[in-house]
């Protein structure tokens, strides 16, 4: 990498907020801190930042308007950092259009993790990405969007229309927490009734089929009340 990706980190708790910086600055990137939610907003502005770190209970604003504000005009990758007992503010951030989140208390890993998928996502936005292969690959799973077929350790699989469109979506923005409501809508469509019950019946058909032990999945994560996440791809 020739310029260093910058991102910025809105977080009023100080602690928190240099732990990610000294994390991200030891990865060579370019970091920017800020300890409120209209500092943030105006370096935001002043900055033009590639990646937004962004804490959801701000002293001053609710991040929930940040979110809005910033998807108002540019789709860079939001990441949200919010508290444990917020699983609701998850689900309503994800949906207003951030892109992943993460939860407190977290460990560097788990930061950089999140960090690589914003990055790979930007790359594809910008089409310097492999996103143009149209092939998926991971861990011995590999999906074929153009000839719509999924082997596992080159065995083909046999989906359903939905299994395979749920399938796609998720691997289509892997390592990326997919909400139920938007896996729901992408379906069925927007006016699908929202309970997640024949979502769930179609991810047990598609891991009883795809998974060596569906009890333990390795290529489609739960994330409980929230939604699922595809393992992410290999490079
Ligand atoms: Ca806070």
């Amino acid at each position: 990498m020739n310029t260093k990706l910058s991102i910025l980190i809105i977080e009023d708790e100080k602690n928190i907020c240099d732990f990610i910086a000294t994390a991200l600055i030891n990865q060579n990137y370019k970091v920017y801190k800020s300890y409120s939610g209209k500092d943030g907003l105006s370096q935001i502005t002043s900055r033009c930042p590639e990646i937004l770190l962004l804490d959801l209970g701000l002293p001053d604003m609710d991040g929930m308007d940040i979110i809005r504000q910033v998807r108002a005009w540019s789709s860079m990758p939001i990441i949200v950092i919010s508290a444990r007992t917020q699983e609701n503010d998850k689900v309503a951030a994800l949906d207003l259009g951030a892109d992943d989140y993460i939860t407190k208390p977290f460990g560097t890993s788990e930061l950089l993790a999140r960090i690589r998928t914003a990055v790979r996502h930007i790359s594809h936005m910008n089409g310097s990405g492999p996103a143009e292969s149209h092939i998926f690959s991971s861990k011995g799973l590999v999906i074929d969007f153009d000839k719509r077929r999924i082997t596992v350790n080159g065995e083909e699989i046999h989906l359903t229309q939905v299994e395979y469109k749920i399938v796609s979506l998720l691997a289509n923005n892997s390592g990326k927490v997919i909400t139920y409501d938007t896996l729901i809508s992408h379906v069925w469509g927007p006016y699908a009734d929202d309970n997640n019950r024949i979502l769930r019946v179609n991810m047990a058909n598609i891991r009883r089929k795809m998974e060596k032990n569906p009890a333990q999945p390795q290529y489609i994560f739960t994330e409980i009340g929230i939604g699922y996440r595809m393992v992410d791809a290999d490079v």
